[in-house]
């Protein structure tokens, strides 16, 4: 098997001796911030956007982090280069720190830098070509002015709770609504819906993650001259929707053709998403920051 570094605050460690003390606040209280990154044919996707919503999240839970953008930047490249994949999954995170036993931030020494690039675990070939069923759940998006979702906190536990019932409804994905009842997103991906030619997804402040899939497939619906509205919408508009589909650093473009027993469309992905998706799968592997320079040769993993 090919051994696997992981970066923790400025040193590579085997990945099997990556921990982090129980102490990280990370642990005891989710009291950090994250991003998952793909790295396509050796080009890390969006990467600066990526850096850009940490360094936002990390603000507005008044987490410094010790290095500069372009710093991390180097860091997140060097990780890929060093466990030599040109295909990759990146998890980065930025937690508190080691503390004491109580939740002030103030006692915790440093911030831990940690970023670990390894294989990505594909979506099977069958999710894209028939979609997805999925159900609408009872738990709500948390409340912006509770813990916002535009911050990628490692505070996961409102999407974890989602997971768990899409499980026991038998489906993949579901769909949250906020406190008002309008759809915000799935429990770890953007909602599209397409009726009549037009692309609608939830604005953040409805209690969305503001998705950098979800801004590429508006970049991209532009460039195909297909209007895109960003306004509140019911489960009714998805119901009656042409199209529906969801978006994310995993699941990049997924069809959803089913929602709580109501066939989308004709029950098939649709033409617009399929599209889409294409797109998407050319975009990824030209926009963002080349891991290897162009002579040499990554491995392929
Ligand atoms: N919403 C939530 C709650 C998520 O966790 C994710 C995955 N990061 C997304 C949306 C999709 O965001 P992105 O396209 O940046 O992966």
């Amino acid at each position: 098997m090919t051994e696997r570094w992981v970066y923790m605050s400025g040193e590579y460690v085997k990945k099997e001796d990556a921990k982090v003390s129980v102490f990280d606040h990370g642990f005891l209280y989710g009291d950090g911030v994250f991003e998952g990154i793909r790295v396509y044919d050796g080009n890390v996707f969006r990467l600066r956007e990526h850096l850009v919503r940490l360094y936002d999240s990390a603000k507005s839970i008044m987490l410094r982090i010790p290095y500069t953008l372009e710093e991390m930047e180097q860091a997140v490249v060097e990780t890929v280069r060093k466990n030599q994949l040109r295909d990759a999954y990146i998890r980065l995170i930025v937690s508190r720190g080691v503390g004491e036993l109580c939740l002030d931030p103030e006692k915790c020494s440093r911030p831990e830098v940690i970023i670990i690039a390894d294989q990505v675990r594909l979506f099977p070939q069958e999710t894209y070509e028939k979609g997805l069923h999925i159900v609408t759940v009872p738990t709500r998006r948390n409340v912006p002015d509770a813990l916002n979702p535009k911050i990628k906190s490692l505070n996961y536990l409102n999407n974890i709770l989602v997971k768990i019932e899409a499980n026991r409804a038998g489906v993949g994905e579901a769909l949250m609504l906020n406190s008002d009842g309008y759809v915000a997103e799935g429990s770890g991906d953007n909602i599209f819906i397409v009726k009549r030619g037009v692309l609608y997804t939830p604005p953040g402040y409805v209690g969305a993650l503001e998705g950098i899939t979800r801004q590429a497939i508006i970049d991209l619906a532009h460039q195909l001259q297909l209007p895109v509205k960003e306004e509140p919408f019911t489960r009714h508009d998805v119901y009656v929707a042409d199209e529906a589909f969801l978006t994310g650093t995993a699941a990049e473009v997924i069809a959803v053709v089913n929602v709580d027993g109501r066939e989308i469309g004709d029950g098939k992905p649709g033409p617009i998403t399929r599209q889409l998706l294409a797109e998407f799968r050319r975009l990824v592997r030209v926009d963002g920051v080349k891991v290897y320079p162009e002579s040499a040769v990554g491995v392929h993993a």
